[in-house]
């Protein structure tokens, strides 16, 4: 990884913004259900309690539409507290004169925690006043939240532009993770991709389709690829406008000699409901009335096959609708042969994460991305602007 981190500043005494991705999910009374992302943010935070740091957390909560006291970081604050083991201040602003005055009071080892920092519209607006305020609570500036990466807003890059910026470790493990993936691919290099739409994924596929062995497609996408290979696909859902680009990608994969394997079987239901009927079809043959929920059986057992011999695998995009546990196999056997392989593996994507995690094998993989959107435009081999505005090495 080429951009510094925590490690190369000299933080003792210093105040120290920490952009954090403390966007945890809370119930209709406002507790948290999840505290996964707060837990996250924890070793850079204890670096710099533990360094003499006067430690600034910055994050945003949920979409709030100006000031909204559902969405205040009070219950974080509390948690984050809890988990730490020492007490968290809370700021009722993210900035002006008192919170400036509470920043200047910090002692070394202190922590604070700004308010909701989309209380501000200025902050998805990237406002250059509005960073200019955020940075002058602090001489130093970590950015630890890499589920916002993608996004210039002004606390994630408007700020970097201001003070010296540096990557927190789960900001420097994503980086090391996926670009481990993108830059040194070991081969065999497998990529499993699902989901439900092409549009979503054609980036990724573009940019993987130069580096990979093979290209394993599953979820409702494959049937796109299925139907524009002259398939029968029934009820299935259908990307209708991809139709081209996954002709156009079949052709590529050919060029490039990469081994593209769409599914053979499916598992096709008359409904999406639990107690739907079902039963498994040829990939390219659905009946009317019918529509692929999953991959079928001996497409699990192909792709898991695959992925097993890889030496390098990387997972975006559910087989199906996992949400569904009758439809969930396929999602089960692609992610039973990611633990079971002795690849590096790597899971992304807001819905494959969601899924690995139910499935309780998050740990057993060895990255599971904390980014949905940043995951995927890392992978599509963009710049993400959060990244791309710290210092380099
Ligand atoms: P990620 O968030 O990991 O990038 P996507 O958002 O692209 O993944 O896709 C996840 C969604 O795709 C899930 O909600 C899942 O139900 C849906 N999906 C997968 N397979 C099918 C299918 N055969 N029919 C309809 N929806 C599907
Ligand atoms: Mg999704």
């Amino acid at each position: 990884m080429n951009k510094k981190t925590v490690r190369d500043l000299d933080v003792a005494g210093k105040r120290v913004l920490v952009r954090v991705d403390f966007n945890v999910p809370l119930d209709e009374s406002g507790n948290i259900t999840d505290d996964t992302r707060i837990r996250a943010a924890l070793p850079t935070i204890r670096y710099l309690v533990d360094h003499g740091a006067r430690t600034i957390l910055v994050s945003h909560l949920g979409r709030p539409k100006g000031v909204d006291d559902k969405l205040r970081l009070d219950p974080v604050a509390a948690r984050l507290q809890e988990l730490l083991g020492k007490p968290v201040q809370k700021a009722n602003d993210s900035i002006g004169p008192a919170v400036q005055e509470q920043a200047q009071k910090l002692n070394d080892g202190d922590v604070l925690l700004l308010e909701n920092v989309r209380f501000y519209k200025e902050e998805e607006k990237n406002d250059p006043e509005f960073a200019k305020q955020l940075a002058s609570l602090a001489e130093l500036y970590v950015n630890d939240a890499f589920g916002t990466a993608h996004r210039a807003h002004a606390s994630t890059e408007g700020v970097a532009h201001l003070l010296p910026g540096v990557a927190g470790f789960l900001m420097e493990k994503e980086i090391a993770s996926l670009g481990r993936v993108l830059e040194n691919p070991e081969h065999p290099f497998v990529a499993v991709l699902g989901g439900a739409k092409v549009k979503d994924k054609i980036g990724v596929i573009e940019n993987l389709l130069q580096k990979v062995d093979s290209l394993l497609i599953g979820g409702a996408m494959a049937f796109t690829f299925v139907k524009a290979q002259g398939g029968k696909i029934g009820d299935t859902l259908l990307d209708e406008g991809s139709l081209d680009v996954a002709r156009d990608t079949l052709e590529k994969a050919k060029a490039r000699g990469v081994r593209l394997e769409l599914p053979v079987d499916a598992l096709a239901a008359d409904r999406i409901a639990p107690d739907a009927n079902t039963r498994v079809v040829p990939a390219n043959d659905i009946p009317d009335g019918w529509r692929a929920v999953d991959i079928g059986p001996e497409t699990g057992r192909r792709f898991a096959e695959i992925a097993k011999d890889a030496k390098m695998v990387v997972w975006n995009g559910p087989m199906g609708i996992f949400e569904i546990d009758a439809f969930a196999e396929g999602t089960r056997a692609v992610a039973r042969a990611l633990v079971d392989s002795s690849a590096f593996t790597v899971v992304g994507g807001g819905d494959s994460v969601a899924a690995i995690e139910e499935l309780g094998m998050a740990d057993r993989v060895s990255h599971v991305s904390t980014g949905g959107g940043a995951s995927l435009e890392f992978l599509e081999g963009k710049e993400l602007p959060g990244i791309a505005a710290l210092q380099d090495k």
